[in-house]
């Protein structure tokens, strides 16, 4: 996959060269760039922003350096369409199904906002060349794209194969069956004042696997009762149904 960063605070992106997503990149999994916005701007003071039409506070970003650096990241055959996602508190809420979905993609651009965000015309212009969408990491306001970047990165980047030595490790997980992971545990089976549910030293997978369950139902249904309404009742079993 390959993923183009647009950013005026290119250093922002430099943990995107740690972990699992930074071993990625050396092994090729993940061709990574991050581009200056600024490396756009034909002005001595690298202008990227002014003031906005209509009044109000604040500033926008100018739409020109915007459209010098998306064309710079367009592939060479017009006839393949990058997805831009452009980071915004108004955008759609970027969730797991989402990360599934651009996890399948072959080249994602993101565009980074600073300020009040980005002339809209730069999105108007965009759809003809790139699948745009503008996605929310949730309800509440950043300063700028780039904290939103390293979060939707790291959560498709680890979905492409390979990434994750055990891709076992992704099947159960929050979010990857609408409901949140069951409580997790290691040595010592006994810690402080607390011990290890004993069921899980029983060797029982069967039991084991039930307790799991259960304990993913009463979670999700105490921190997010939100999942649980939209379950699909086709998807619980009939010890679901017994709790
Ligand atoms: N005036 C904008 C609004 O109210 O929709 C907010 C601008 S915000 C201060 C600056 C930039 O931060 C945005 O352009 C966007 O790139 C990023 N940003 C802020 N909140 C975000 C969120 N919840 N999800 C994704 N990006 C966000």
């Amino acid at each position: 996959m390959r993923i183009d960063v647009v950013s005026i605070f290119p250093e922002y992106l430099a943990a995107l060269e740690l972990s699992l997503i930074g071993k990625a990149r050396q092994d090729g999994l993940l061709q990574l760039d991050v581009h200056d916005l600024r490396d756009f701007t034909t002005d001595k003071h690298r202008t990227v922003d002014d003031t906005p039409y209509g009044g109000g506070a604040g500033m926008v970003m100018k739409p020109e350096p915007w459209a010098q650096a998306l064309e710079s990241v367009l592939p060479a055959d017009e006839s393949r369409r990058p997805v831009l996602i452009v980071p915004s508190p108004a955008g759609e809420v970027f969730t797991q199904a989402a990360a599934h979905e651009l996890a399948e993609e072959e080249h994602l651009v993101f565009a980074c906002g600073r300020y009040e965000g980005i002339d809209e015309r730069v999105l108007d212009w965009a759809q003809e060349r790139f699948t745009v969408r503008p996605m929310s990491l949730g309800d509440y306001v950043l300063n700028g794209g780039e904290v939103a970047v390293l979060a939707m990165v790291e959560a498709i980047g680890r979905l492409v194969p390979g990434v994750v030595g055990n891709p076992e490790s992704l099947v159960e997980e929050s979010h990857s069956d609408g409901l949140l992971e069951y409580p997790v545990y290691t040595k010592p089976s006994q810690w402080r004042d607390k011990e290890v549910p004993e069921v899980l030293l029983s060797g029982n997978h069967a039991k084991i696997a039930r307790f799991r369950r259960d304990e993913q139902l009463l979670r999700t249904l105490r921190r997010r009762p939100d999942l649980i309404a939209r379950l699909d009742p086709g998807t619980l079993d009939k010890a679901d149904k017994a709790l």
